[in-house]
Parts: structure tokens; sequence; C-alpha cells
């Protein structure tokens, strides 16, 4: 990779401490205007071989699983720029030169501009699951979009905006536009006005976006667009269960200051009560198993990026991304419930970590892919085996 993964860690440490202040001040604006200054929000566009996507993955894990130990709102927001740039950046794409030049120039020009990318799957909430909300038809050598869509997180902080929507008679297509100060796009109101007011997501309108054809990414009914679809999603979930298991992180941590911190009334400390050790113990386990299966989602994708999407390799990242999300989003919320019992009714006192983990944390599994589904293919799966104990999970 092009950024020395040791330079990235140390920006990370010193953009931690700039969320924590901006959050405190009530001014993300200036922590993002600090992190765009940093190789962070771009190490995508570094990526100099298909091998580099494990360190692309270990760092984008490392910033995630940070900033989500203070705010997963904060750390959702960017999660999607972060996903969304990687996947771009480790597509295999041998065999497709002129994507492959396209992805390219994109991640240049996002890391020249320190631009940030938001994206939507167009997807609104109607009375049938999965109804996408915005249509493209082809008008001359362009496209003119309609619609609208529930969720775009980063709203307002991104400069570009993946989405991804239905083409008239063709089927899916993926397109990059321009979001800022684009007159054919209308941002909306908070969706989460209170509980993850800091991820900033908002509804997105499309007024009569008229596109040229250079805006489409990919589209069509063929491989291509499903690959890319996949390979997002095996991002997405890894990365989301990064951001979330740092809440878990974080709360263990607060758990861990009030039990060093704080005596009985016979003067014992906290921390040496054997039934404390068992349920820290119990807490760090549970963590640190999550975060094992979160890792080697990421090792299954590094081997996609290398092999490319032909492979079994794409079914085994997709299912073990899919259960990263599962268990690192549910171990999040049940460890950050478990540390509040032990610290009390101080850890939802004005100001406090676990206060702003507690409301947040509850979003990790209805994120992006949701539990029901997850858990109906992975049933499928096991009852369509001649025998369970001939998977090799
Ligand atoms: C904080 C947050 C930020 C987000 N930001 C973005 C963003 O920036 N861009 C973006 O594109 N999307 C974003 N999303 C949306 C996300 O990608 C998913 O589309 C969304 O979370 C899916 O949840 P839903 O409740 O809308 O799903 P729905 O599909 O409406 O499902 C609702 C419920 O129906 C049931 N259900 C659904 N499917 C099945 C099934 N197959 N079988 C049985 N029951 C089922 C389940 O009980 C499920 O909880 C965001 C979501 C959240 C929570």
């Amino acid at each position: 990779m092009r950024v020395d993964p040791a330079e990235a860690r140390e920006e990370l440490a010193v953009a931690a401490a700039t969320l924590e202040r901006s959050l405190a001040g009530d001014d993300l604006p200036a922590f993002y205007a600090e992190l765009r200054g940093t190789h962070l929000p771009f190490l995508a566009a570094g990526i100099e071989s298909a091998a580099d996507a494990r360190e692309l993955f270990r760092l984008c894990y490392e910033i995630l699983h940070r900033f989500g130990g203070i705010s997963p709102a904060v750390a959702l927001a960017l999660e999607n720029h972060l996903y969304v740039s990687a996947a771009l950046a480790t597509l295999p794409l041998a065999d497709d030169p002129p994507l492959d030049a396209r992805r390219r120039a994109l991640l240049a020009q996002m890391e020249a501009g320190r631009l940030l990318i938001a994206n939507t799957n167009s997807r609104v909430h109607a009375d049938k699951l999965a109804t996408v909300g915005t249509r493209a038809r082809r008008e001359g050598d362009g496209y003119r979009i309609d619609g609208s869509a529930t969720f775009l997180s980063l709203a307002r902080e991104s400069d570009l905006l993946l989405f991804v929507t239905r083409i008239e008679e063709e089927g899916p297509g993926i397109f990059i536009t321009p979001l800022k100060g684009n007159p054919g796009l209308a941002i909306g109101d908070l969706l989460f006005p209170d509980a993850m007011r800091d991820s900033d997501t908002r509804q997105l309108t499309f007024h009569d976006l008229r596109l040229p054809a250079e805006s489409l990414l990919v589209a069509g009914q063929d491989d291509r667009v499903a690959g890319l679809f996949t390979f997002q999603l095996i991002w997405h979930q890894a990365l989301t269960a990064a951001l979330f298991l740092g809440a878990a992180a974080g709360a263990i941590e607060e758990a861990r200051r009030f039990l060093c911190a704080v005596r009985t009334k016979d003067d014992r400390p906290l921390s040496e009560l054997d039934g404390m050790v068992a349920q820290v113990g119990r807490l760090a386990i549970r963590y640190r198993g999550a975060c094992c299966v979160v890792r080697q989602a990421g090792e299954a994708l590094s081997a996609v990026a290398a092999g490319g999407l032909d492979g079994p390799a794409v079914g085994d990242a997709f299912d073990l991304a899919a259960a990263a999300k599962y268990l690192g989003t549910q171990c999040a919320e049940e460890v950050v419930a478990e540390a509040r019992r032990i610290v009390g009714a101080r850890a939802m006192a004005g100001g406090s970590r676990l206060a702003r983990l507690s409301q947040e944390v509850i979003f990790g599994p209805l994120a992006p892919e949701v539990g029901a589904f997850i858990e109906r293919r992975y049933g499928k799966r096991a009852l369509a085996a001649a025998s369970f104990l001939d998977e090799r999970w």
C-alpha cells in the first residue's frame, strides 16, 4: 500500500481525540475537516495490488473499531464512505480494463479533492419489502432519475453519491454523481433525529436528476453488476461488525475503569470481587470470539480480491461476512447492556460514553442486512445439506 500503516495508525490516534472533542462541543464538521486532511478516508486510493486488500481491510477495521468505541453513529456514517471506496478499489477487474480505469480515476479524484462519498440503495419503506423508490430512464445520451430513497448516511458531509436504481427496461444500475449543491437532489430531514443523529441519516429525493452516460458505473442483468453488489455487501457487513464491536470494546473499557476506581463499603476494590472478575471475563470472551469472525471474514474477502469473483471463495466470503455482522452486532448490543448494568445509574449520566454507546448500539442489528434475512439464508443452507456434518465451517 502507498500509505505506511504505522503513519495511518498515528493519524487515527489523533483523529479519535478530535472526535471526542468535537462530540463534546457539538461540532462534527470540525472533526470531518480534520479527518479529510489525513490519509484515513483515502487509504483505498493507495491500493497497489490485489494483495493490498488484506492490509486495507485491517486498517479500515481499526479505524471503525476505534471510532465505534466513541460514537457508533459517527463510525456508521464514515463506514459508508469506507466500504464504498474499499470495495471499488479491491473489486477484481483483471478482465475489465475500462471499468478498472474508471474506478482508479474516481479514487484518485477523491484523494486529490479530499472528497467523501455517500451511498443509497434507493430502498423506501412501503407495504412491500425491498421496494426501490427511484427509477432511471434513458433520455438522449444520458439518464433522468426521479423518486426518493429512505436512507442516506453522512448526508451533508458527502461530496459524491453512489446510488443504485432501476433503469427502465434494462434492470439495475449503479450511478455516481456529485451530491453537494446538486439541484436535482434534495436532502431531507433526519430519519433518526434522536438516537442516531450523528450518523446524519436522511431521506433523499431525486427531482428530475439528469445525468450524462458517464455517470453510470455498471448496469444490466449481467455478472458484473451482481458481482459488484455482492462484493460491496461483503465489505459493508464485515466493516459494520467492526464498528459495533468497537462499541463493545468501549463499553468493556468503561466497566473496567469503574470497577478499578470504585470500592465497596468495606473498602474492597470492586475489581477484586470474584463475581465481577468472572462477569468481565465473560464479556471479554464474547467480544474476542466475535472479533475473530470479523477478521476471518476479512481474510475471506482478501481471497476474493486476489482470486476473482468466479470461484467458490465468493460465496464463502459472503456467508462469513453476514455471520460476522450478525454475531458482531448482536454481541455488541449484549456487551453494552451488561456493561451498563455493571456500572449502574452513573452509566447513563449526561455526557457519559456508556450513555451514548447504549443509545446507538441498538442500530447494529438493523443494517445493512436484517437478521431475519441472514438467519433464513443460513437455515436453508443448513437444511439443504445432505449432512450438516459435511459442511466445512
Ligand atoms: C442507522 C442506519 C443508517 C443507514 N444508512 C444507509 C445508507 O447510508 N445507505 C443505504 O443505502 N442504506 C442505509 N441504511 C439502510 C440499510 O442499508 C438497510 O436497507 C436497512 O437497515 C434494512 O432495514 P429495514 O428495517 O429498512 O428492512 P426491511 O426490509 O424494511 O425489514 C423490516 C423487517 O421485516 C422483516 N423482514 C425483512 N426481510 C425479511 C425476510 N426475508 N424474511 C422474514 N422477515 C423479513 C424483519 O423483521 C425486518 O426487521 C441505513 C440503516 C440504518 C439503520
